[in-house]
């Protein structure tokens, strides 16, 4: 098997930088592929606490001026990734998050910042840099999406392009007068190039002009083909259909490991699930609810927004809490939503919990002591939080959307026959199907053999990154082939 090279290209990489799944899959990624015979190196933006946790780091390549300045590229290993940093003071030097900055408005240069980062990666990809040259650039997200436009219209050997969605919420358009200062020919400014709705589009740009596409579920697949999922890219979407796939996440089953986890008050395994009761008393304790092991514990971990549901949850409160159940949050996001669990946590007080901010540590005993992981997103191009749930042993309630409808089995009266589900589905996404799925949760979980049954399935699958890198394996080889 000839190794393939591979250039993947991200914004966030976890353990660097994240604000959400992408980083995850940036991070995991690599090292699942190596095992298929891929090499990846990642490309990711010089911000402070990258260039910090990279220790030596050699300067392979320097460009004059990038978009406003001039910055250099970093070869570094960190965390077993193989790192070419993009250092570039003028974009990426600043204190603040990715994409805004410490009050949440984006940064007003995000065009540029985002278009240094594709450039970056297309000088790679055709071979102007120093390091190896990539069979494939691999652009992640519209923050990536120039990338397979600034090869398309290189005029260069070109290596091959994929472009995964992670979420097509997030587009990237900015105004069309930008087109030159992003070094964009005037032809590309054109329905079958980066022209979006009389804007330049990121993202519809790696759409159209990638070789392949994939995101990150097979029904987000389908979904993003429709108008009611597609956010004005589906059309773009379905005359592309014949290059588009939906590839699953994994998780990283060493980080989110109960067995071994340090982050847990007790850890265990498929066959000791009782010994998730530990983690119930401190997941009550520390957020002072009732410590009672035998009400149903519900856990959130998320974003607070629109997409994830959660303002249906909120309603749905009063209906758990009259159950006799109980919900702890960690989230951070919308004002409304954080004000809104905030007060209910006040009202509630021994039945619901909530820390508004992000905090890795509590995460992993969420995922430890709840019973039950609710996830009621409007959409959710794969999610990942019901994974770690499944790999833990909390029961996954989920909206049937995306990627959350291919990776949990619901507890239909077939499926717990043949002892084969793993969590509660509903659809369609509204307060009295979430309300009726909490309460048929609530009746499972009454039933300790079907729940323990549960548990036990859900840690059983296997949501590594195995079968997901044999996948992104075989869609390079079959690019790469289709252009021998
Ligand atoms: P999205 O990328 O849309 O936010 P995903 O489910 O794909 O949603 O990935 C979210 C990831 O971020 C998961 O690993 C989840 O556990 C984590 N996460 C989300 N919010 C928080 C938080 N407040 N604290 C810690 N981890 C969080």
């Amino acid at each position: 098997m000839t190794s393939i090279r591979v250039l993947s290209v991200a914004s966030e990489i976890y353990p660097l930088i994240k604000t959400g799944g992408l980083a995850d899959v940036a991070g995991a990624l690599p090292a699942a592929l190596a095992a298929e015979g891929v090499a990846v190196q990642s490309l990711v933006p010089g911000y402070p606490s990258v260039l910090r946790a990279v220790g030596s780091l050699e300067a392979v390549y320097r460009f004059d001026d990038l978009f406003g300045g001039s910055a250099r590229l970093l070869r570094g290993l960190a965390h077993g990734l193989e790192l070419l940093v993009l250092e570039a003071p003028h974009l990426f030097d600043r204190p603040g998050g990715p994409y805004a900055d410490a009050g949440g408005s984006d940064w007003p240069d995000n065009a540029f910042r985002f278009a240094a980062l594709a450039w970056a990666a297309a000088s790679i990809g055709s071979g102007d840099v120093a390091v190896h040259r990539p069979d494939v650039v691999h652009a992640h997200d519209w923050q990536a999406g120039l990338a397979p436009a600034y090869v398309h219209y290189g005029g260069r050997p070109r290596p091959a392009t994929v472009m995964t969605v992670h979420n097509l919420a997030f587009q990237g358009a900015y105004p069309a007068g930008l087109l030159s200062a992003l070094r964009l020919p005037a032809a590309s400014y054109a329905i079958d190039g980066v022209e979006y709705h009389g804007a330049i589009g990121f993202l519809k740009a790696g759409l159209q002009l990638a070789d392949r596409i994939t995101t990150v579920s097979p029904t987000y697949a389908a979904e993003i083909c429709t108008p009611e999922a597609g956010m004005g890219l589906d059309g773009l979407l379905r005359h592309r259909a014949g290059a588009l796939s939906g590839i699953l996440n994994g998780i990283d089953t060493s980080v989110w490991n109960p067995a071994t986890d340090p982050r847990i008050a007790s850890r265990y395994g498929p066959a000791d699930v009782a010994a998730r009761a530990v983690n119930k008393t401190a997941l009550q304790r520390r957020f002072g609810l009732a410590e009672d092991s035998s009400a149903p514990l519900f856990g959130v971990i998320s974003r607070l927004s629109w997409q994830k549901g959660l303002d249906l949850l909120l309603d749905a409160i009063p209906m758990l809490c009259g159950q006799g159940a109980q919900l702890v949050v960690l989230g951070a996001g919308d004002r409304p939503l954080e004000d809104g669990y905030g007060s209910a946590a006040t009202q509630h007080a021994s039945q619901v919990g909530c820390v508004i901010g992000y905090d890795e540590d509590l995460a992993h005993l969420i995922q430890a002591g709840s019973d039950a992981i609710l996830v009621p997103s409007r959409f959710e191009p794969c999610g990942l939080t019901q994974l770690c749930a499944l790999r833990y042993g909390a029961v996954p309630v989920v909206a049937r959307v995306g990627g959350l409808a291919d990776t949990v089995i619901d507890a239909s009266e077939m499926a717990l026959a043949a002892g084969v589900a793993t969590g509660v589905q509903f659809s369609p996404v509204s307060r009295p199907m979430l309300e009726a799925a909490i309460r048929r949760a609530i009746n499972l979980y009454r039933d300790p053999d079907s729940w323990s049954r549960m548990c036990r399935n859900g840690m059983s699958t296997d949501v590594s990154w195995r079968n997901p890198a044999k996948r992104y394996a075989q869609l390079y080889r079959s690019l790469l082939d289709s252009r021998a």
